[in-house]
């Protein structure tokens, strides 16, 4: 593959983790090949009359451990190399975090900002019958990313059903609490890295009360952690969107600019000094949080980052070259696989749910989402301590274990090797 290729980038990763695994070579081999990665064309009746060709995509990158399970994401920038990229974070981050699924994602190369309501739902349940039998509950279950929502989500949902005659809320996550999504599921990502934050308090000596952030990308996930943080004490003072950032050293009204940005207005109109967004990821702050999209940190900016630690709620936001050097220095960096898979973790309530047809409180959302971040951080913090390795090979590492585990299983070159040979 190209060198610019995320797939290529993905993969530098598994290779140090390789390093340090108890998989067998076979098995780091065998996942660095996706299983499957559909192409898909979807016409779409606009509003106009006219007829317009979408293309998506889905990719299954293994099921070993489960059925595939990742988001969809309706952008621009959407291409066969980026879904397998992001299918195979999502099979690391499920083992990282130990919920019984593979990794899969989808994609439509698409500006959603561009579409009526109407042409999005047709849109939507387009790339559900393109895709046909790629997704189900038992196989590969989607859920929201980018530029989707629990409105599509619903959508989606409603058209399988439609498909197979009867209704299938399991077959994706992230839906509307009253056609069977989770509650707690619309906050996940940003609550499970704010979880990951309450435990480096610890570990990093963060404070609330004095302790501050940037948060870079102020979408859902990027929202509601500084919504949780802020309310915890912690002084949000700098955050961004695509059109640019915002920054103010006496801490910004989380809520207020939620509103603001809400109401479809930039992030850089609201009150406080207008920075860029390269300024933004070189403040100097405590906690830096990624929450935009991929190679966002790269060997350009990275000599420049002040933080102590970045939690990485975006997918891939840091480059492998960004990330060596982030290694060397003072920046503790949460990996995207561990930091935003509070998302997947509640995805994964929630389609427990549907499946036995019973429904959890809110705060037994919160508790078992707790106790998982917080026992995977740890033991990921202690084979990091322990092998004197970043936090981000750790955390392949740890994944890898299990996914080794997984495949191995069903039996290496050991158990079929010839005695002898
Ligand atoms: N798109 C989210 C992610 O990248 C959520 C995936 C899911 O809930 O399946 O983790």
């Amino acid at each position: 593959m190209a060198s610019s290729s995320v797939y290529a980038e993905a993969l530098k990763r598994l290779d140090l983790a390789a390093e340090h695994t108890t998989a067998a070579p076979e098995i780091v081999e065998k996942l660095r090949h996706p299983k499957r990665t559909l192409e898909v064309s979807i016409p779409v009746r606009m509003d106009d009359g006219s007829l317009r060709v979408f293309t998506g995509f889905r990719c299954r990158h293994d099921d070993t451990r489960g059925p595939g399970k990742g988001g969809i994401r309706f952008h621009p920038d959407v291409s066969a190399d980026e879904v397998r990229a992001l299918a195979f974070w999502m099979t690391f981050k499920c083992a990282t975090v130990g919920i019984p699924y593979g990794g899969g994602k989808g994609g439509i190369i698409v500006d959603p900002r561009r579409l009526s309501q109407t042409e999005l739902e047709r849109l939507s349940r387009g790339y559900v019958r393109a895709l046909g039998d790629a997704i189900g509950p038992e196989t590969d279950v989607p859920a929201p990313d980018v530029y989707t929502n629990a409105q599509i989500m619903a959508w989606m949902m409603d058209e399988y059903s439609t498909m197979h005659g009867a209704p299938c809320p399991a077959v994706i996550t992230g839906k509307p609490v009253p056609l069977g999504g989770s509650l707690g599921r619309d906050d996940a990502t940003g609550r499970g890295g704010y979880y990951i934050l309450k435990e480096l308090e610890r570990v990093r000596g963060l404070k609330p009360g004095s302790s501050t952030v940037a948060i870079h990308g102020f979408g859902n996930a990027g929202q509601h952690f500084a919504r949780l943080a802020a309310a915890d004490g912690y002084r949000v003072v700098a955050a961004g969107d695509s059109r640019g950032a915002i920054h103010d050293p006496a801490g910004l009204d989380v809520e207020a600019l939620t509103d603001h940005k809400e109401s479809g207005k930039p992030v850089s109109d609201f009150k406080g000094t207008k920075i860029t967004n390269d300024q933004l990821l070189e403040l100097d702050v405590d906690v830096l949080v990624p929450a935009a999209l991929e190679n966002a940190i790269t060997e350009r900016n990275a000599p420049n980052i002040k933080a102590r630690v970045s939690i990485e709620l975006a997918n891939g936001p840091t480059t492998a070259a960004g990330d060596e050097i982030l290694a060397k220095s003072k920046c503790l960096v949460i990996p995207d696989i561990l930091a935003n898979a509070g998302g997947v973790t509640v995805s994964y309530f929630e389609w427990v749910q549907n499946k036995a047809g019973y429904y959890w409180k809110l705060e037994e959302v919160h508790t078992r989402l707790r106790e998982i971040m917080s026992r995977e951080f740890n033991a990921i913090y202690a084979l990091k301590e322990a092998k004197g390795i970043p936090m981000r090979t750790a955390t392949y590492t740890h994944a890898l274990n299990r996914l080794g585990e997984a495949h191995g299983a069903l039996g290496t070159r050991n158990l079929f090797a010839k005695k002898g040979s």
